[in-house]
This record gives structure tokens, sequence and C-alpha cells, in this order.
């Protein structure tokens, strides 16, 4: 099970539920919605039936105390993690990418103008649906990510590596040459 605090915090502002009204304009400025939104909405997730045989968490922790409430959550649920996975990428290919990604309203798939541009410009190759581009993915608000993410997220790699959880791969390259370094890198974790 895949479950990333991204798509489930940008349904939410969709949906115009308390969360999302409250994440909203974090969302919007490349801000990062604050820790205790982000654990309650995690220790519910973590508790649904579809987690019991294992969950990705994508997205999650960003921060020390994400990652520190993570710990004490996974402990009352006697459960591990087997495995922090590490992707590197150089910013100026992190903003290359992230500017030309595109998502559809309709399904969710995501293409890219440049790297994996849909048949019909706009338009999703899977639905038909109208691809859009997500406000934070706009230049100025990916730079102000990457400034939250160096202050905020990057001190995560540390804390993982000091639990021994911790992979690293190299990000950069074609879709199937990343999924390769990342099944290798979970070495059987994902069947
Ligand atoms: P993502 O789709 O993972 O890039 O997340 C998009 C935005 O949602 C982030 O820029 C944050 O505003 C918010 N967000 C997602 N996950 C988290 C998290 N674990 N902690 C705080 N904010 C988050």
């Amino acid at each position: 099970m895949q479950i990333s605090t991204g798509d489930i915090l940008r349904q939410a502002v969709a949906d115009q539920t308390t969360l999302g009204r409250q994440a909203g304009d974090f969302i919007k400025s490349g801000a990062l919605v604050p820790d205790d939104l982000i654990i309650d909405l995690i220790a519910e997730r973590l508790r649904q039936p579809d987690c019991a045989k294992g969950f990705l968490l994508d997205g999650f922790p960003r921060t020390i105390p994400q990652a520190e409430s993570l710990d004490a959550l996974l402990n009352k649920l006697a459960l591990s993690l087997n495995c922090v996975l590490s992707v590197q990428v150089p910013r100026a290919v992190i903003i290359e990418r992230l500017a030309g990604r595109r998502t559809c309203k309709q399904c969710g798939a995501l293409s890219h103008v440049v790297f994996e541009p849909s048949k019909q410009p706009g338009v999703c190759d899977c639905c038909g649906g109208e691809l859009f581009q997500r406000d934070d993915d706009r230049e100025a608000t990916i730079a102000n990510r990457l400034t939250v993410y160096e202050k905020q997220t990057a001190p995560l790699v540390d804390y993982y590596r000091r639990q021994g959880a911790l992979r690293e791969i190299d990000g950069v390259g074609s879709i199937d040459e990343i999924r390769s370094r990342v099944m290798t890198a979970l070495g059987g974790l994902v069947p």
C-alpha cells in the first residue's frame, strides 16, 4: 500500500474538508503543513486494514518531529521500518522535472512536457482527462520547496543513517534505470 501525504492533502483541499482548509495555504506556498496535522493524519491512516500487510510512505516523514512520532507510532503498533530510501538528484534536474510535470485532473496519471509528453498537449494519454500543472510546481514555489527541504527535511538523512535504515540511490537517469535501482535497494521488500 502506497501512502502519499501530498496526495491525501491535495484530495482534502479539493474536497474542502477541515484538513484541506487548514493545509491549503501551506501547500500553495511550498511550506510544510504543521507537524501535528500530518502526524494525526498518518496515525489514522496506518491503522486502516489495507496497511496490515505493509506500506510505503511517500513524502513522510519530512521533519525530525515527524520521524520521532513515526518511531513512537510504529512502536505502539509493534512494527518497524524495513528501509528508508533517499533518492539523490541535483537541484537543476529537480527544477527541470517539477516545472515540466503535468497531472491528470481525472485519473491522477503523471506526464512530463519534455521527458514523457502526452500524445495531445494538455490531454491525458490514459483517460483523455485534462492535464494541469500543480500550483506548487511553478518555478518560484519549487525554489521555496527546495529551501524548506534543506532546512527541515535534509536532517532526516543522518537520523535514518544512525538508525541503520538508510539506503541511498542515484536518481539521475531514465525512469527504467531509476526504477531498477529502487528495486535493487529495496532488496525484495516489494513483491
Ligand atoms: P508532495 O506531493 O509530497 O510534494 O507534497 C506537496 C505538499 O504537501 C508539500 O509541499 C507540503 O506543503 C505538503 N506535505 C506533504 N507531505 C507533508 C509532510 N509529511 N509534512 C508537511 N507537509 C507535507
